[in-house]
């Protein structure tokens, strides 16, 4: 046997950044792996590439991108960052446009030489057991037409799960006459223009939307449950409304405050759907109100761990955080010791579950880590020996998560400085030219201890 039979065979699907980080590391010879990634479309980078199209693409698939054309990243780029891989173009500038972020993805896949084991234009229809751990990966090669069938030692999930739309619930939607988008199919705010639009959902793109369509219509209202959405300071003809009880029989919109409506427009800012069609049933993973189980660490399928998913965590350092998952992974392929029994493993999922339960978490948020970060990277660096995320980079990610909901209208004017190991500063990019006074950032209620520096007009 030669070193390349020896190496294990292990198929990536979806050329996104879990999917490039993947390979980055199963290339890597001090793994003994060898991968293979199945991108369906024609580019790397997943969500981040923009593209003008809605609907389906050239291969009659759903366009997977979510992106709108003016998006600019909601953490600053530290916070974005794979471990071995800094961010050296933009250095005056810490939140990214799209078109950026998609350069960084690209020179990472340029450095480690990605590329020459990506299958473009490959779509993965189905992922099915072979024996205890094997996997068979049945592929349409979407440019010929012709379907593949291969056999993989390991299979890594990176589809995504920013792509398939999850639409609010509104009873008496049969009545509206108007048109339904879902922040999936948003692109710019022009098609808007002089529309009665409703915007449901105040995360991060529906307070963007909120804004952009301002610029180019009268009625805009934006329906909301959280207790930040009231302090952004919109443009006063935004109105805010809390959530939608119904659609009447007139097909106006009517909210839980009692007041009525009508719209052309609802825009669904109602966040998406964990999917995975081409697993089989035997697979042993089930997606229930949005949870996806039993994965290990939320990483490792329980029924069978030569199956892993990344980036299935929402609230989380996605780049640095799945660069650890994949390599926690590869640690438990290479050592199967590492992985307590079956038995184990499904009840600490149990108990897991049962105290986010207990915390009052809907079971569609169990895959949000927040606070949890920190023991989380633990949980992954202790048993394995990796270094843990540098905790600067992390405050830095809790400090900018944070801004976004704090002060929604300026948090993308900061610009943070690694000083050293322990500190990082905060500048505002708008007052660059006057002289800065730089103290300890001293707020009590912000956990981050991070410097800001104020400048003076
Ligand atoms: C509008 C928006 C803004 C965001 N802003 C931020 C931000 O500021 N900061 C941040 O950290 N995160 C942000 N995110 C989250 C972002 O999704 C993650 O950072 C990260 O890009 C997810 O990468 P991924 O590889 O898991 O998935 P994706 O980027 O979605 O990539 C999945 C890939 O899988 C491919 N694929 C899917 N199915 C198949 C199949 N059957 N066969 C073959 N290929 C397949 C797709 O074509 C795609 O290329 C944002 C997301 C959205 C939608």
């Amino acid at each position: 046997m030669n070193n390349t039979e020896k190496r294990k065979k292990v198929a990536v699907i979806g050329g996104g950044v879990a999917g490039l980080v993947a390979t980055r590391h199963l290339a890597d010879p001090s793994w003994a792996t060898v991968p293979t990634l199945f991108e369906q479309t024609d580019n790397l980078g997943g969500t981040w590439v923009y593209t003008d199209n809605t609907g389906t693409d050239q291969y009659g698939l759903p366009v997977h991108s979510s992106m709108y054309k003016s998006l600019r990243t909601n953490l600053p780029k530290e916070a974005m960052m794979f471990p071995d891989f800094p961010h050296t173009n933009k250095q005056g500038v810490s939140y990214l446009t799209a078109r950026e972020v998609l350069q960084y993805l690209i020179d990472y896949a340029d450095h480690f030489n990605i590329r020459p084991y990506v299958k473009f234009s490959h779509h993965v229809k189905s992922v099915s057991p072979v024996g205890e751990n094997q996997w068979r990966v049945e592929v349409i090669d979407l440019k010929s037409g012709q379907s593949h069938s291969y056999i993989f030692d390991a299979v890594i999930i990176c589809n995504g799960h920013n792509s398939k739309p999850r639409y609010a619930k509104l009873e008496g939607i049969e009545n509206f006459k108007g048109r339904q988008v879902h922040s999936h199919n948003y692109r710019e705010a022009e098609p808007y223009r002089n529309l009665r639009t409703l915007i449901i959902g105040a995360g991060p793109s529906g307070l963007d939307m909120t804004f952009e369509i301002s610029t180019v219509t009268d009625t805009i209202v934006l329906s909301h449950h959280t207790d930040y959405a009231a302090k952004v300071g919109f443009p006063s003809k935004v109105t805010l409304k809390p959530d939608v009880a119904r659609i009447l029989a007139d097909g106006s919109v009517q909210f839980k405050d009692g007041t009525n409506m009508e719209f052309d427009v609802i825009i669904h800012c109602t966040g998406y759907l964990y999917t995975y069609p081409f697993l089989s049933a035997e697979s042993g993973i089930t997606v229930q109100d949005n949870y996806v189980s039993p994965l290990y660490n939320s990483i490792i399928n329980i029924n069978r761990p030569t199956m892993a998913f990344l980036a299935i965590l929402k609230h989380t350092p996605t780049f640095y955080v799945t660069d650890l998952q994949v390599r926690y992974f590869l640690h438990t392929l290479c050592n199967p010791s590492l992985l307590p029994s079956k038995e184990r493993m499904l009840c600490e999922l149990e108990c897991e579950e049962q105290r986010k339960a207990d915390k009052g978490v809907r079971r569609c948020d169990y895959h949000l880590k927040g606070d949890e970060n920190a023991q989380y990277i633990n949980d992954l660096c202790k048993p394995t020996g990796m270094a843990p995320m540098p905790s600067i980079l992390l405050r830095i990610y809790f400090h900018g998560y944070e801004r976004i909901f704090s002060d929604f209208k300026n948090f993308r004017y900061n610009f943070y400085r690694i000083i050293d190991q322990d500190k990082f500063s905060v500048v505002d990019l708008r007052e660059i030219r006057a002289k800065p006074v730089q103290r300890i950032h001293s707020n009590p209620s912000c956990r981050c201890g991070a410097l800001v520096t104020h400048r003076k007009l």
